[in-house]
C-alpha cells in the first residue's frame, strides 16, 4: 500500500561525501518540522520507475539543531534501495518519513558514568549525532567509541570526531573521549584486530579504553550488524549487563543497522 503523502516530505540532496567506492555520506534539507532525539532514525524512501516508493531506516548522523540532515551509507551489491541511492546527485529529491524512530538515545539510561558507544560499519551514524549532543559530555565523565571496520580506509568520521571533541561546544572535553579503533582484515597500527565479543571477553577493550567495564558505571550501545548486536548483547547479559527499558532503565540499548 502507498505510504500517504501526508506522512513524508520531499527533500533535496544538497551534498555527497564518497568514504570509499561502498561508503558514502549525505546531506539533505530538512523539513522544519521533523524532530528527533540523537541517536534515533528516519525511513527514506526512493521513487523506483514505476512511480513505488522503497523505504529503509537510515540513522541521522546530524545534530537534531542542524539545519540540514545527514546520513552515512553502504552501498549493498544489487540492493533495491542503497544501489539506487549510490546513484543520486546533489540537487536530487529524496523523501523523509515525518516520523523518527528509535530507542538507542542516551535517555534509556538514568545513571552511569562511563558511556560505551560501540558499532560496526555503518553503525556507527547514530553515535556522531549523540556525540554531536553537549548533554552527552556532562552527564558522562567518560566516552569510549569504538568502531569495528574490515579495512582502514572503512574507519569515516574520524577527523570529525576529533574536530567535535574539541569544538567548544563540548566544553573542551577532548580529554573524556577515548576512540578505540577496530580494523579486523588488515593489521593496523593503534587499532585492535579482533571482533568486539571476543574484544570484551578477553579484556582487551577494557584495555584499550584504559578503563574497566563496571555495572554501576558503565552505560552500554550496541549498534551495527545484527549478528555482533546479538552475540554482544547476550554475552554482556551474561556479564551481568541488562536490557534498559524506559519502565525498568539498566545498562544496555542495542539497534540493528538492518
Ligand atoms: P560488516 O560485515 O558487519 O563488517 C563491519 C565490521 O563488523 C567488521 O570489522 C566485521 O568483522 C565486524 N563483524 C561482522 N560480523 C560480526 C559479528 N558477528 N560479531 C562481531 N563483529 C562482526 O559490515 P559492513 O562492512 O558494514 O557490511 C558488510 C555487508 O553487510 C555488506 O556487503 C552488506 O551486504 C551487508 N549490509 C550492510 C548494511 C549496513 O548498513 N552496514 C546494510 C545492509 C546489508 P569481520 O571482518 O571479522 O567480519
Amino acid at each position: 500500500m502507498p505510504t500517504p503523502a501526508d506522512r513524508f516530505t520531499t527533500e533535496c540532496i544538497l551534498a555527497i561525501r564518497r568514504w570509499t567506492p561502498h561508503l558514502f555520506s549525505f546531506r539533505t534539507t530538512r523539513d522544519a518540522t521533523f524532530r528527533f532525539v540523537p541517536g534515533q532514525f528516519a525511513r527514506l524512501g526512493l521513487r523506483k520507475d514505476d512511480d513505488e516508493v522503497v523505504w529503509r531506516a537510515y540513522s541521522m548522523v546530524s545534530a537534531p539543531y542542524d539545519e540540514h540532515l545527514e546520513f552515512y551509507s553502504i552501498v549493498v551489491p544489487d540492493g533495491e534501495f542503497t544501489s539506487r541511492l549510490a546513484q543520486l546527485a546533489e540537487g536530487d529529491d529524496i523523501l523523509v518519513e515525518r516520523m523518527n524512530y528509535g530507542f538507542l538515545t542516551t535517555d534509556r539510561f538514568v545513571d552511569g558514568r562511563d558511556l560505551w558507544l560501540i558499532a560496526t560499519g555503518t553503525g556507527l551514524a547514530p553515535y556522531i549525532s549523540i556525540l554531536h549532543d553537549p548533554a552527552t559530555w556532562t552527564d558522562y565523565e567518560r566516552i569510549v567509541l569504538v568502531h569495528s571496520v574490515r579495512f582502514a580506509a572503512e574507519l569515516a568520521y574520524r577527523a570529525e570526531l576529533a574536530d567535535l571533541a574539541a569544538h567548544p561546544l563540548v566544553g573542551g572535553a577532548a580529554h573524556k573521549l577515548r576512540y578505540v579503533p577496530i580494523v579486523t582484515r588488515e593489521p593496523v597500527d593503534g587499532a585492535l584486530q579482533d571482533r568486539i565479543p571476543t574484544l570484551i571477553e578477553n579484556g582487551e577493550l577494557e584495555r584499550a579504553a584504559g578503563f574497566p567495564l563496571d555495572h554501576d558505571r558503565s552505560r552500554i550501545m550496541l549498534c551495527g550488524n545484527p549478528q555482533m548486536v546479538d552475540d554482544g548483547r547476550k554475552l554482556l547479559n551474561r556479564l551481568g549487563y541488562k536490557l534498559s527499558r524506559r519502565a525498568a532503565p539498566a545498562h544496555l540499548v542495542v539497534e540493528n543497522m538492518w
